[in-house]
C-alpha cells in the first residue's frame, strides 16, 4: 500500500503514523528523515541539499524531488510506503505522480486527518512547562493539580513563546493556505480520504484500519 499522510499541526498525524507503521510494516518516509539520510550518505543530491540548507536557503523542488525519487526506489519501499511531509505543493504532488509511475506504483490513499482550527488552537496553546524541572503539562489533556504550579516540584509553570495564541494561529494559517490546494488536487484525483481527527486516538486509528483493510 502506498499512502500519503496529511494533517495540520496538532491533528495527531505523528501518533497515527506510528500506528500505521507498526500495524502494516511499511516505511515511514518523512521529508526530514529523507534529507538527513541523503546528507549522511553523501549522495550528490544530499550534498546539493546541504549546500542550500547551510546558506539558510530553501532547498529547490528539483533537488527535493530527486531525493524523494532515490528514497522511493529503495528496496524497503517495494511492498509499500507512507509519505509524511511530502508533497507540500501541487508541483511536488505532480512530480510524485511521475516518480511513482516510473516505479510502477500508484498512490492508494491520501489520508487527511481533519480537525477544526478552533480545536487545534486549544490543543496547541495548552502546553505549560515547569521553569524548575522542565516537566510538561497540558491545560486540557494533562492539567496540573493546582493551576500554574508543578505537581512534581512545586515550580512555576510557563508557556513557551512558540505556543502562544498569535504564533500558533499564524502557523496554522500558513499550513492551511499551503495544504488546501494539495487537498483539492488529491480530491480531484480521487485519492483523498478524510478521517475525523476529533475522535479519540483509538477511534481515529480504527477508521484508518477500516480504510486500509480493503487494500492488499
Ligand atoms: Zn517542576
Amino acid at each position: 500500500m502506498n499512502l500519503v499522510l496529511m494533517g495540520l499541526p496538532g491533528a495527531g498525524k505523528g501518533t497515527q503514523a506510528e500506528r500505521i507503521v507498526a500495524q502494516y510494516g511499511i516505511p515511514h518516509i518523512s521529508t526530514g528523515d529523507m534529507f538527513r539520510a541523503a546528507m549522511k550518505e553523501g549522495t550528490e543530491l544530499g550534498l546539493q541539499a546541504k549546500s542550500f540548507m547551510d546558506k539558510g536557503e530553501l532547498v529547490p523542488d528539483e533537488v527535493t524531488i530527486g531525493i524523494v525519487r532515490e528514497r522511493l526506489s529503495k528496496e524497503d519501499c517495494q511492498a509499500g510506503l507512507m509519505l509524511d511531509g511530502f508533497p507540500r505543493t501541487v508541483p511536488q504532488a505532480e512530480a510524485l505522480e511521475q516518480i511513482l509511475e516510473g516505479l510502477n506504483k500508484k498512490i492508494d490513499y491520501v489520508i487527511n486527518i481533519d480537525v477544526d482550527k478552533e480545536i487545534l488552537m486549544e490543543r496547541l496553546t495548552g502546553r505549560r512547562i515547569c521553569k524548575n524541572c522542565g516537566a510538561t503539562y497540558h491545560l486540557v489533556f494533562n492539567p496540573p493539580a493546582n493551576e500554574g504550579v508543578c505537581d512534581r516540584c512545586g515550580g512555576e509553570l510557563y508557556q513557551r513563546a512558540d505556543d502562544n495564541a498569535e504564533t500558533v494561529q499564524n502557523r496554522l494559517d500558513v499550513n492551511i493556505q499551503q495544504s488546501q490546494p494539495l487537498l483539492d488536487f488529491y480530491n480531484e484525483k480521487g485519492y483523498l480520504r478524510t478521517i475525523d481527527g476529533q475522535q479519540d486516538i483509538e477511534k481515529v486509528f480504527a477508521e484508518i484500519e477500516l480504510l486500509l483493510g480493503g487494500l492488499k
